[in-house]
């Protein structure tokens, strides 16, 4: 008998083992569902492995570097700094990556979740065929969730080979480029050039719109490009990226501005325009499942497809690419299957870039909120908080967008240090319905930056203090 003839059969199967994968997996066992994944190449998917998890190594690295070099306005004066880049690439992978993708496979054994590892095709809807490095195996399956992700888009004229290079490649650069330019001022482009930037690399940013950082509000974006410009990276914006050319070790990109054609040379090129769902490979146009015109799998609330026993989460559904939205679909998808009575509500979705200062926000934007006359908005800086002070980090600030009928916190923002973190109690604030007198009267410890969300919402009730 041919190893592969019968079809092993499976209660749940989960297709990608990112974020959204892993975390539906477990969810799914603790509701008591029999559990296989199949992943082809990274346990914890592009978050934990090329994207979320090492690009904030390397911001980190970054920081700590720029810190050693200049702390003089503290009165710490150091001697001759210098970057072991290999050492920083090693602490990035073995004692972050690894240890978090080592916790993944752990956890799927601790819920006794079956790691398939290889590539899935459909052959029916209750039918896989996975490929594996030695051979192909078939199952079948009850409820299926797909979890594939999403790749790097490719450019005309800047393949993805030699000196031009997609995150992944930009992430694991074996040296600091000299010169380094950046296509797309989105976040990805905007984190590691600047993290490159305070390593030591000269950057250039090629931005197609008017402004870096497009989806938050402005005044944020504005603070981040105010730190670039202060860190001598330059940015050109409403720039057409035309072509690359790789000549011996060096890069030529030509791209034009207003019909004027512009060239750069660099070491390397990240393009970083986009990401597209993985969804062309996977078989699907053998089922009858409802894909968008840009290949998103169309879900309703629970995560559920066209086809009634199949899920789909994270970057292969609508709504931005972010970790934290696949865990959650995740989760939401997981239940479904388990008959619970769920939904998906996205009133706060936190979003933060990991830039300088860090900016995130949370529910209504301040863009949305200026269209709505039930809404408004409450700004509080940074420069007034005692705690930014003393880290010497005060270009910031905490806004919220509250309901004129009943000062309802609906939407909030947070720009400066700590913002990633700061922004949770406000999106916990939108998912509890309080206002901004509950804010108000919850007592924040002193000095802290969560103060300035008691401020601003203090303010936000016609009472401040600190303004
Ligand atoms: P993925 O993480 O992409 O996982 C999908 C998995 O499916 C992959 O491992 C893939 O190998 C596997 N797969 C695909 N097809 C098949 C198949 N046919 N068979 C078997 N396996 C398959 N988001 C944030 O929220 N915060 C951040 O700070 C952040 N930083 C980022 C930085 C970078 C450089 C990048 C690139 C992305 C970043 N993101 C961040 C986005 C985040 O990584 C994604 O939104 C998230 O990984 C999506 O999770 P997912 O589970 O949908 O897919
Ligand atoms: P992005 O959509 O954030 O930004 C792409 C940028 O490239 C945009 O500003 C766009 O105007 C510009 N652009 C597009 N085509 C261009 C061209 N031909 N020439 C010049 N500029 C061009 O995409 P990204 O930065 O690649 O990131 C992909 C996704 O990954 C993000 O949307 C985000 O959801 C996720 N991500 C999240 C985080 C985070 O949460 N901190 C970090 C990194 C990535």
């Amino acid at each position: 008998m041919v190893v592969g003839d019968f079809a092993i059969e499976l209660d749940t199967v989960v297709i990608g083992a990112g974020p959204g994968g892993y975390v539906a997996a477990i969810r799914a066992a603790e509701m008591g569902q029999k559990v296989a994944v199949i992943e082809r190449k990274y346990v914890g998917g592009v978050c934990l492995n090329v994207g979320c998890i090492p690009s904030k190594a390397l911001i980190t690295a970054g920081h700590r570097y720029l810190e050693a070099k200049h702390s003089e306005v503290f009165g710490v004066n150091t001697g001759e700094v210098s970057l072991d880049f290999a050492k920083t690439q090693e602490w990035k992978q073995i004692q972050v990556v690894d240890k978090l993708t080592n916790g993944v496979r752990y956890l799927f054994k601790k819920h006794q979740i079956e790691l398939i590892e290889g590539e899935a095709f459909f052959v029916d809807e209750h039918t896989l065929r996975v490929i594996h490095s030695d051979g192909a195996q078939t199952y079948s399956f009850n409820n299926a969730i797909l979890a594939t992700g999403s790749r790097p888009v490719e450019i005309p004229g800047f393949k993805f080979e030699g000196n031009v290079v997609d995150s992944t490649g930009a992430l694991n650069f074996t040296e600091v480029p000299r010169r380094f330019v950046v296509i797309g001022g989105g976040v990805i482009g905007s984190e590691l050039g600047m993290a490159y930037g305070r390593l030591g690399s000269e950057v250039t940013i090629l931005e197609g719109t008017d402004r870096i950082l497009g989806p938050f509000d402005k005044d944020m974006g504005d603070l981040v490009v105010k730190e670039l410009e202060k860190m001598n990276i330059k940015i050109v914006t409403n720039a057409r990226a035309e072509q690359a050319e790789q000549i011996g070790n060096e890069v030529k990109v030509k791209y034009s501005v207003d019909g004027l054609e512009h060239e750069i040379i660099a070491d390397k090129v990240l393009v970083a325009v986009g990401r597209k769902p993985n969804t062309d490979e996977l078989g699907l146009d053998i089922l009858d499942l409802a894909i968008d015109e840009r290949g998103f799998v169309e879900i309703n609330e629970k995560c559920q497809t066209s086809v009634p026993n199949i899920y789909a989460i994270g970057d292969i559904v609508q709504g931005p690419a972010l970790a934290h939205k696949a865990s959650y679909e995740g989760k939401i998808a997981a239940e479904a299957i388990a008959g619970h009575n769920v939904a998906i509500d996205y009133k706060a979705l936190p979003a933060v870039a990991y830039t300088d200062p860090e900016i995130a926000t949370t529910g209504i934007s301040l863009s949305e909120a200026q269209n709505d006359d039930q809404l408004f908005a409450t700004k509080f800086s940074l420069t007034a908080n005692g705690r930014a002070l003393s880290l010497n980090e005060t270009d910031g600030f905490v806004r919220l967008i509250c309901t004129k009928e009943d000062k309802r916190v609906v939407g909030a923002q947070v720009a400066g240090p700590g913002a990633s973190d700061l922004i949770s109690e406000l999106t916990l604030a939108i998912e509890c319905g309080l206002d901004a007198e509950d804010l108000a009267l919850t007592i924040h410890p002193h000095p802290s930056l969560s103060e300035a969300i008691m401020d601003c919402a203090e303010a936000a009730t016609g009472f401040p203090i600190h303004i």
